[in-house]
């Protein structure tokens, strides 16, 4: 079906109708205070799945919108999303990271989530149409840029537990700052799982979001920021830190979980490692386990670990905590690879430096 679905849909040029706002709200946005994810520019993207294909492309002012209680997306969970960023360039050209990536894993997502994928000119196309119109949204300070969030949902308003036939698609944007003020106290998770071996980890799905919610609420009760989540089988090798990737330096090699059907493959992720290579480091793919980590930070080699993910980027992690027992990390601004790779990614995507992997996408 999926396929079905990707052969009707082969657009060039998207007709896409546009309705502008009647009054902009850029004036009264304070740009200097910026929460992540709460505020969004003037307008939206939208489109419809419906009769098997994808219509209705609409650039129109940001806003509520109508779906019925009944829509599947709420009650069974049919529903995914992705997070890209845009960056003012100091010739004031606006650059969208690999947005490419991200359309390659929302389709990867969708095939899971068993919804139609979307073909790259609705998405593309959607995505920079809407940038154009608010361009003036994205942020020039350093550490800002605009935060790009696509979401699909079912819609259809029938209980019976099926795949939708209806959808929506959407794309959001907003400016935001920088996601995490300070390096991140963690706690390995042993008892609860965020994902398993033949789930839906590797899917940016709503319910993943949902279930580790209460494990971190409870972690964050006893004074940590974030969870490392560890494998569901055993909890003895390490997957991913929050919502972010997690990277380790042990002697000077760069170390993170190799990919699975239980981890996201990070666009961050593939860009540091990228990064890295291009450096001559060693870099190691593989399953990594607990006991390593926590050896490594009681002998000292470990040198840095960190989540990457778009919203944050690099997050230092300060301190782990494993079975009660806290292990304090060396200083995060003592820390050459990841402070590195953040200036490296910084240059490259404000348009600083030369662009060697072709990672900008400029509109
Ligand atoms: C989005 C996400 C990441 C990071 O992916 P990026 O493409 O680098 O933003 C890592 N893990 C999880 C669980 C995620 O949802």
């Amino acid at each position: 079906m999926q396929g079905i679905h990707s052969m009707k849909n082969v657009i060039d040029i998207l007709d896409i109708k546009v309705s502008r706002t009647p009054q902009s709200r850029l004036e009264s946005t304070d740009f200097e205070n910026l929460p992540f994810g709460r505020v969004f520019s003037d307008h939206m993207f939208t489109a419809d799945f419906e009769d098997g294909e994808w219509k209705n492309f609409q650039i129109l002012p940001y806003g509520n919108i109508e779906i019925s209680p009944a829509a599947s997306a709420l009650h069974y969970g049919q529903a995914i999303f992705e997070g890209i960023k845009a960056y003012k360039q100091a010739d004031g050209r606006i650059s969208i990271f690999r947005p490419y990536k991200n359309l390659e894993r929302f389709n990867i997502s969708a095939q899971r989530m068993a919804m139609p994928i979307i073909p790259e000119e609705i998405f593309m196309q959607g995505m920079q149409q809407l940038l154009e119109m608010d361009r003036d949204w994205v942020p020039s300070q350093e550490g800002y840029s605009l935060y790009i969030r696509p979401v699909m949902f079912a819609t259809d308003p029938i209980l019976g537990v099926h795949a939708s036939s209806n959808y929506k698609f959407v794309i959001l944007i907003g400016p935001v700052g920088v996601y995490y003020a300070k390096p991140l106290k963690v706690k390995i998770e042993t008892h609860y799982t965020r994902a398993v071996e033949g789930g839906v980890g590797y899917a940016k799905t709503a319910g993943n979001y949902a279930s580790s919610l209460l494990p971190t609420k409870l972690a964050q009760q006893e004074g940590f920021d974030q969870l490392i989540w560890t494998d569901a089988k055993e909890h003895a090798y390490i997957e991913e830190s929050g919502t972010t990737n997690v990277m380790f330096v042990i002697n000077d090699t760069l170390i993170t979980p190799s990919t699975r059907d239980s981890i996201l493959d990070g666009v961050t992720r593939h860009s540091i490692l990228d990064l890295a290579r291009s450096w001559g480091m060693p870099v190691e793919e593989r399953r990594v386990t607990v006991t390593e980590v926590i050896e490594a930070a009681q002998n000292g080699t470990l040198q840095d670990a960190f989540g990457a993910g778009t919203a944050a980027t690099i997050a230092h992690i300060a301190e782990i905590t494993y079975e009660g027992k806290k292990y304090t990390l060396p200083e995060p601004s003592s820390r050459a690879f990841s402070n590195k790779a953040l200036q490296a990614l910084k240059e490259i995507r404000y348009g600083l430096v030369p662009d060697p992997f072709g990672w900008n996408h400029l509109i």
